[in-house]
């Protein structure tokens, strides 16, 4: 089952602000790799103005999806791929199943990938008998704890090394340690025993090139290559908008992921999937299957105010410097994709009303799209779901917000559209102020609905005379 919690958005967030450890763990990942990301874009040979270029190749790429895909599907097909195009999360987890059953598969082994957490793959697989072992060391401890990633790239961020600790000693039957070689080599040892007895490998896939007709897949821990050809069959899982035109173009997208993603000039581990293994390559699959996937990706296309956000390579770099994210962490999102990209790719994914707090709780500051390797304007689109639920919006079936909220906004607009209004609303607020403020001049709870101006602060109180008036007064 696919795990859709956007409603406990506001609830998480709360509990997530209480958690010392959470708030230790994302304060110091944000100050390290935040400012190393921004870093390595200056010092990229073509300046960071490459990622104006980059965003320019990736809305080419977005405006001609079909005819990228059928490309790539063409040149996988020419050696021996198969590519099966997924419109909903079912048809992707059913194929995969397919493949599976035909070939008896017990046991799976698997690199990380956002959108297999998207489609609810392990939980699907694993109903239906199947061992999945995820691969990724960050993954593996999230799995072993049962929980879901906090991050895209990092995805136990929320753990400390204690935890682990513990988790192993209970879940591997190690002696408690916190020392990190030590429980990586405990992870290695259970993960060589599963990579040899694999059946099949999955993986996602970070970028696809339709001219060369391959897929990459990027690791830092060799992970996703042993997983892709080690096991006899491989397959890969792909949303329909990470392919690109050329090798060229891939080749400058991949360079600003690594940057984007770790703040790194290349990642550890690169590998270039095109087809089954061929008759002189020594190891490789027999099989491999690529999925590509739309799930709600159609319907962002043809709204051209959120196509841009199908340019997103998943890299992060986004959360990384993103105040709300550094305060609430991943779960409070309640989907597989959290920070300034879960609040926009989300609520088009699984339902603007049922995603709203998402969209609403970003502080619009910008740091994202600044980080962003693509430049994604998030702030935008995130105003765009914000009048969505204001007005409401048949074409994606929003109901609106509040009525009283859209009716009170007017009011305000009509009040401030003409100084004098404005002037005689400030002096009734004066005047119906009066009782509110403390002895420091300070109003600590408004009335009603506007209580939430006040619930996490004071404001000062209305002044006797507007700022204008009293600076007209003091010139004359
Ligand atoms: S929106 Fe930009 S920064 Fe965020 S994950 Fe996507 S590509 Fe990376």
């Amino acid at each position: 089952m696919v795990l859709i919690n956007t409603e406990k958005y506001i609830a998480e967030a709360k509990e997530a602000m209480k958690d010392s450890n959470l708030q230790k763990a994302l304060s110091s990942f944000q100050h390290r790799i935040g400012p190393a990301t921004a870093a390595t874009y200056q010092k990229l040979p073509e300046g960071p103005e490459l990622r104006l270029k980059a965003h320019d190749m990736r809305m080419r790429a977005i405006e001609n999806l079909d005819v990228l895909l059928e490309v790539l599907a063409d040149n996988i097909h020419r050696r021996g791929g198969r590519v099966f195009f997924a419109a909903t999360a079912k048809e992707a987890v059913d194929y995969c199943l397919q493949v599976a059953h035909q070939h008896r598969v017990k046991k799976i082994v698997k690199g990380k990938s956002m959108v297999t957490e998207e489609i609810g793959f392990n939980e699907a697989l694993i109903a239906a008998g199947i061992e999945v072992t995820e691969t990724d060391l960050g993954e593996y401890i999230i799995q072993l704890a049962r929980e879901h990633p906090s991050h895209i790239i990092a995805p136990a961020i929320h753990k400390t090394r204690k935890d682990i600790g513990r988790l192993f000693a209970d879940k591997l039957g190690i002696p408690y340690t916190d020392d990190p070689p030590t429980l990586t080599q405990a992870a290695r040892k259970a993960l060589r025993a599963k990579f040899m007895a694999a059946d099949m490998g999955v993986s996602g896939c970070n970028l696809a090139c339709a001219e060369t007709g391959h897929i990459t897949t990027v690791s830092n821990e060799g992970n996703i290559r042993m997983s892709t050809t080690l096991p006899p069959i491989h397959v890969a899982f792909m949303g329909m908008e990470r392919v690109v035109a050329s090798l060229e173009e891939h080749d400058i997208l991949f360079r600003l992921l690594a940057r984007g993603a770790a703040a790194q000039n290349m990642a550890g581990y690169v590998s270039y999937v095109g087809g089954p293994a061929t008759s002189d390559q020594s190891d490789g699959p027999q099989e491999f299957h690529l999925i590509i996937i739309d799930n709600g990706r159609s319907r962002i296309l043809a709204d051209v105010e959120f196509r841009e956000m199908l340019c997103c390579i998943r890299c992060a770099a986004c959360l990384n410097v993103c105040p709300v994210y550094g305060k609430i962490g991943g779960h409070a999102y309640g989907f597989a994709y959290s920070g300034p990209v879960g609040a926009v790719v989300t609520p088009l994914l699984v339902g603007i009303n049922r995603a709203k707090d998402l969209c609403q709780g970003e502080t619009l500051c910008g740091a994202c799209q600044d980080a962003c390797p693509v430049n994604i304007d998030i702030p935008r689109m995130l105003l765009a779901l914000r009048a969505k639920l204001a007005d409401g919006d048949k074409d994606w079936n929003v109901v609106r917000n509040s009525l009283a909220e859209k009716v009170a906004f007017q009011f305000w607009a009509w009040v401030i559209s003409k100084r004098a209004r404005y002037d005689r609303f400030l002096q009734l607020g004066y005047l119906a102020q009066k009782w509110m403020p403390g002895a420091d001049g300070m109003i600590s709870r408004l009335p009603l609905a506007l209580h939430g101006w006040t619930r996490s602060r004071d404001i000062k109180s209305v002044a006797k005379a507007s700022f204008k008036k009293r600076w007209q007064n003091r010139q004359s």
